[in-house]
């Protein structure tokens, strides 16, 4: 058959990071690839608990369908908890759960961008955040971005010419693709240009939990007098990505659009999966199982950071996260990463290399290291191989 598919599919690629992620399945592969969390903190036996509890207590509403906006005890812990963590000021009337924050961002394409938008994001930004909004046929305008963010001088200039612009798009908190934080300054400075432009900013936080040093700074959102921040979240850094459960918060205005959206993709989030996930949250110290992966992600922090150290050659600069799940290196102009990693792969280490951050592309000397979900001594090994590997092409 020959398909009439949407004008909008040639716009769309396989994501590189996936097409790796099929090589890493084999057991010899050190990956830095993929996002992945450690696995065996997931709390499993606590979780066989959980489920025996639903099941044997409302088992027939946790098979049964919900509302699209998602189960209320849930949606409620997440208000309060992002209230004390995030300085924001939100009931669960402000919370809709999705699969995932991947779904939050497609919704938000969904609500807001017609063909020809303009999303602005960080330069580099998340690849499926790309992928997410660009289905929606809308272009990209990278904001210059230093350690501390967004440069709000940039971020006006290109404000004030770019009539079309509908989102900008950060990851304030060790972003995916760098591991950077916004400073304290950075994020007013991003919000009053936000409600100056009436441009609605989409803050998304997977990582701001996993801080392993330093002081938890406000949010974008209690900078926010306008309601045009909305907060992404979810709990597959802290808890488990297979529940697939995330949320959007926001004014109730623009949360009424989303739960449109939402009933057309799917009408709902899983429900025995949002009723476990609350009993968890009710029976057991989510804090000290957030503590638990915090240590465990700060020792291979630091393992790979005195890695890179000792052993990158010179002309190799690599950011040092203070939390989260990613560091970024930079390599000398010359050298693609895509080269790197095409001998890396023989010697069966993976990363992913930069330049696909980039929606506009360019900046083929980058590449992406993952710390999250390899132990030590294997951070080590695979750390040398592409120091070995860098130090032959420069
Ligand atoms: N946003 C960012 C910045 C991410 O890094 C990720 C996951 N890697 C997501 C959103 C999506 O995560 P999930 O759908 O598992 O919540």
């Amino acid at each position: 058959m020959d398909f009439k598919f949407a004008k909008r599919m040639s716009q769309l690629r396989a994501s590189e990071i996936r097409e790796i992620l099929k090589v890493t399945e084999r057991l010899e592969v050190i990956s830095f690839a993929g996002g992945l969390p450690a696995p065996e903190l997931f709390p499993v036996e606590e979780i066989k608990e959980v489920n025996r509890i639903v099941l044997s207590e409302e088992g027939s509403k946790a098979l049964q369908y919900t509302t699209t906006e998602g189960y209320t005890p849930l949606r409620e812990w997440i208000a309060k908890r992002m209230n004390s963590k995030l300085r924001t000021q939100f009931a669960a009337d402000n919370i809709l759960l999705t699969h995932g924050s991947q779904q939050a961002l497609d919704l938000s394409g969904k609500v807001f961008l017609d063909e020809g938008d303009v999303v602005l994001c960080e330069s580099p930004t998340y690849l499926a955040a790309i992928s997410a909004f660009r289905a929606y046929g809308c272009e990209f305008v990278e904001v210059p971005t230093d350690d501390d963010g967004m440069i709000p001088s940039e971020l006006e200039k290109i404000l004030e010419k770019t009539e079309r612009a509908k989102i900008i798009y950060v990851i304030p908190e060790f972003q995916n693709p760098t591991g950077r934080t916004w400073s304290l300054e950075r994020r007013e400075q991003l919000v009053k240009a936000a409600m100056k432009y009436e441009v609605v900013v989409i803050e998304d936080n997977p990582y701001g939990e996993l801080r392993f040093e330093g002081e938890t700074l406000p949010s974008l959102k209690s900078f926010d007098k306008t309601g045009c921040v909305l907060c992404l979240g979810t709990f597959s850094k802290t808890f488990c990505p297979g529940y697939r459960i995330g949320w959007i918060a926001g004014e109730k205005g623009a949360i009424e659009k989303y739960v449109l959206v939402k009933q057309g993709a799917d009408l709902q989030c899983n429900t025995i999966a949002q009723m476990e996930i609350a009993k968890y949250l009710e029976l057991y110290d989510i804090d000290k199982h957030i503590e638990k992966i915090r240590e465990v992600y700060r020792k291979r922090r630091d393992i790979m950071v005195k890695t890179m150290e000792e052993e990158f050659p010179e002309g190799v600069t690599f950011t040092r996260p203070k939390g989260g799940l990613f560091a970024w290196v930079e390599l000398p102009a010359h050298i693609n990463a895509r080269d790197v990693l095409e001998i890396c792969l023989k010697k069966n280490v993976a990363f992913v290399p930069g330049g696909s951050f980039f929606p506009n592309g360019g900046k083929e000397n980058t590449l992406r290291i993952n710390f999250s979900n390899m132990p030590e001594d294997r951070i080590v090994e695979g750390l040398k191989c592409i120091a070995g590997v860098l130090r032959e092409l420069i």
